[in-house]
């Protein structure tokens, strides 16, 4: 139990945080990034080396210029041969112009013949959270929880933890559900261990497999299809936002529809209509279901693509059935599916 108690505080910086401001000459803050293939890096295991941080969108204009002629990736190859540590990092959150997951990133590399070291994501989009890991208490209420295979118990065990070990520093309510999944994720690989053992059920015989699977490796999903701003009609557009988790607390007890309407009514950040703007947090609920209960089903299909296609924890495994020796092909989906 001491050893657990002992452990000093875990500071994870996911960037750099915007008020370090560096002397020259002093050393520079240290952070912790995963790598397009899941490889963890700290800044400061690249001591004594000269790094450059490069920030990488490839939807945005000036990036595109300089690979589109090719410079960008000639000054990678000059310097990496000299000994240079170059780190490109995305920075762009879920759903942002720009995010990549890991294979994505892989793939710009390749197509744009790119050459830096490492390219580093950083999903969580510029917050910088410290944490420290579990204690042994915290690790008991997470078991516990699990035991139950309740996904509510789950879910508030997770957002007991992740307040203690944030020192209160995140409102888990105020986070959309990805995010708060994936800052357990990270935050459990740091306390217990990256790998966990997931029993799922065959395809086929529908028995239990245990499947070995590596939390870094679990990035939110981004769709290519995924928008913000959605036309309805010529002079109507709504903006979406994601909901939180606060949004999502009663849903689980409502039916099929009530869950698919309740999701929009919380995703409807804007309504431009013309020239004027309606902001969802001012109006009444009743008002924005109101407004989508007279959408026509096209309207509500394109609408609802924004919850369909909005980023999610998945991962996909293969698994040859102990039982029946089917090869399983599936994916999981959401938090409570990798330690059930
Ligand atoms: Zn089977």
């Amino acid at each position: 139990m001491g050893r657990y108690l002992l452990l000093p505080v875990l500071a994870i910086g996911w960037t750099l945080p915007a008020s370090a401001a560096v002397e020259p000459g002093e050393a520079a803050p240290e952070f912790t990034l995963n790598d397009s293939k899941g490889t963890s890096h700290k800044l400061s295991d690249f001591r004594g080396k000269l790094v450059v941080l490069e920030w990488l969108n490839h939807e945005c204009p000036f990036v595109k210029k300089h690979y589109s002629g090719g410079d960008m990736q000639r000054l990678q190859k000059e310097y990496t041969a000299k000994g240079v540590v170059w780190l490109s990092i995305i920075s762009s959150a879920p759903g942002k112009q720009g995010h990549r997951t890991g294979p994505q990133a892989e793939a710009d590399t390749k197509d744009k013949d790119a050459a830096p070291t490492a390219v580093l994501l950083d999903p969580a989009g510029g917050k910088k959270i410290e944490y420290r890991p579990f204690v042994v208490k915290e690790e008991k209420i997470l078991l516990m929880a699990a035991e139950s295979k309740d996904e509510k118990t789950i879910n508030s065990a997770i957002r007991e933890v992740i307040s203690a070990c944030t020192n209160g520093a995140v409102d888990v309510f105020k986070l959309p559900l990805v995010d708060m999944e994936y800052l357990f994720l990270q935050l459990r690989s740091h306390s217990v261990g990256e790998t966990v053992k997931p029993n799922v059920k065959c395809s086929k015989c529908e028995l239990p497999n245990e499947v070995e699977i590596n939390l870094k490796e679990i990035q939110p999903t981004s769709d290519p299809d995924h928008k913000k701003v959605i036309p309805l009609v010529a002079d109507i557009s709504v903006v979406m936002k994601y909901p939180t988790v606060d949004d999502l607390k009663d849903i689980d007890s409502q039916s099929d529809i009530d869950k698919a309407l309740t999701l929009l009514v919380k995703s409807i950040d804007k309504v431009y209509q013309g020239e004027k703007i309606f902001n969802a947090s001012e109006m009444d609920p009743k008002e924005v279901r109101g407004f989508i209960e007279e959408m026509t089903q096209e309207q509500f299909k394109k609408l609802f693509s924004f919850v369909e296609t909005m980023p999610k924890l998945e991962k996909k495994i293969q698994f040859k059935c102990k039982h029946c020796g089917h090869e399983n092909d599936s994916t999981l989906r959401g938090i409570t599916s990798f330690f059930s």
